[in-house]
């Protein structure tokens, strides 16, 4: 007999959660559309708030089961949920393991949602503490642990800046402080990095990006061990309600037999348009994990297989040349979001309100760019026309 939890990623990502249907022999399970579920014939002494059984859709459903599976088999570990969105996955392990008066730990250049969430509302609402940090500096974490911190929260590499944040140095300082070590590993997904075997508790990701990975359906998920997940479904999904249709569950299932196949070429274009960008007059600066010049390059190199698609970079010119370049390009798209098969360019301008945060280099303004599936080529045959439409030299 063959042990199908014990074989390679690249079949994983195409067997995990799914199995013949009884009922139809189809060899795909199927979506199953429906609120609620028949009951036992004794409903008496049912937990109405139970998160094990198929009761109603808020609860669990079908469809989000059999992608918890996939989810679960591909980071390796013991079980996973399925949220609405990779906020509410997010916002769902905060509320979930923060207490009134904890202290969490978190890095000062993170998604927006993460710091609208914990540098306003759960203070402001729960007393809870927050220290923004700059999470590549061991340090600084260190500094700013104390009795009460319960989470330090990394995202690795982090939105938009590209930064890297060691994760097994990290999750030492977390066992040794008793917090737990989260990890947002959207911008890697599970093909390029694995945040619970270097000794993170729980991994969170946006499925809407590179999991799904065609820019159609919205989803998030945390994995790790089961008695941490179970905690999030009992107090975060059935209660906040932040559930995903079964739908979206059935649509990213499909998404991601193909995950490994799309990340190998976005993280083949990227490195290529890096370099393209690296040696380019016009250009000011690029952060990518996979140069050498990436500040955490090493850190990268160790933790991840690959480096990903996203790009962070800056033009020598102002604010208004950047939105004329961005408006130029044919093939590359001005829209927000990473991690679909098209590429995705935003010019994010001096003003951010998190912009003393970031990196020197950055605060002039930067594009995030997610290179899609296009050839490398196309890309930056498009990326040269638009420089010159700007009156910039394109080589
Ligand atoms: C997009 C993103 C999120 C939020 O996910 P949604 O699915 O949009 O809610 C969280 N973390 C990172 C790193 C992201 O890029």
């Amino acid at each position: 007999m063959l042990d199908k939890t014990n074989v390679s990623f690249l079949t994983k990502c195409v067997h995990a959660g799914n199995e013949i249907d009884r009922e139809t022999g189809a060899i795909r399970r199927p979506l199953t559309m429906a609120n609620s579920y028949r009951l036992p014939e004794d409903a008496s002494n049912l937990n109405w708030s139970d998160s094990s059984q198929l009761i109603y859709t808020r609860n669990t459903s079908a469809n989000q089961i059999y992608l918890q599976e996939k989810l679960a088999a591909l980071e390796e570990g013991e079980d996973c949920v399925v949220l609405g969105s990779g906020v509410s996955a997010l916002a769902g392990v905060f509320f979930t393991f923060l207490d009134q008066d904890s202290h969490i730990i978190c890095s000062n250049v993170s998604y927006i949602a993460v710091y609208r969430l914990l540098q306003e509302y759960f203070p402001a609402k729960f007393g809870i503490k927050t220290s923004l940090v700059d999470t590549a500096n061991l340090d600084e974490i260190r500094k700013s642990i104390q009795p009460n911190t319960k989470i330090i929260h990394i995202e690795t590499p982090g939105n938009p800046t590209t930064r890297v944040s060691d994760i097994e140095e990290i999750s030492k300082i977390a066992k040794k402080a008793g917090a737990l070590l989260t990890v947002d590993s959207t911008f890697a997904s599970p093909y390029l990095q694995k945040p619970l075997a270097l000794g993170a508790d729980l991994v969170i990701h946006s499925l809407t990006k590179y999991i799904n990975g065609h820019g159609d359906a919205m989803g998030g998920a945390v994995i790790g061990r089961k008695a941490l997940i179970d905690k999030i479904k009992n107090q975060a999904m059935v209660n906040l309600g932040g559930v995903i249709s079964p739908f979206n569950a059935w649509m990213i299932m499909r998404g991601v037999v193909t995950l490994p196949l799309r990340m190998k070429q976005h993280s083949e274009s990227a490195l290529k348009i890096a370099h393209f960008l690296e040696n380019n007059p016009s250009v000011r600066f690029v952060a990518y994990p996979g140069l050498e010049s990436h500040p955490q390059h090493a850190i990268a190199t160790k933790q991840m297989t690959m480096f990903s698609g996203v790009i962070s970079f800056g033009l020598k010119a102002d604010a208004q040349t950047h939105n004329r370049f961005i408006n130029a390009l044919e093939l590359i798209i001005p829209a927000v979001s990473i991690g679909h098969d098209e590429s995705l360019i935003v010019y994010v301008g001096p003003t951010d309100e998190r912009n003393h945060f970031y990196p020197e280099e950055f605060k002039e303004g930067h594009l995030r760019f997610s290179v899609g599936l296009e050839s490398a080529d196309d890309i930056i045959r498009d990326l040269k026309q638009a420089l010159v439409q700007c009156g910039l030299k394109a080589e």
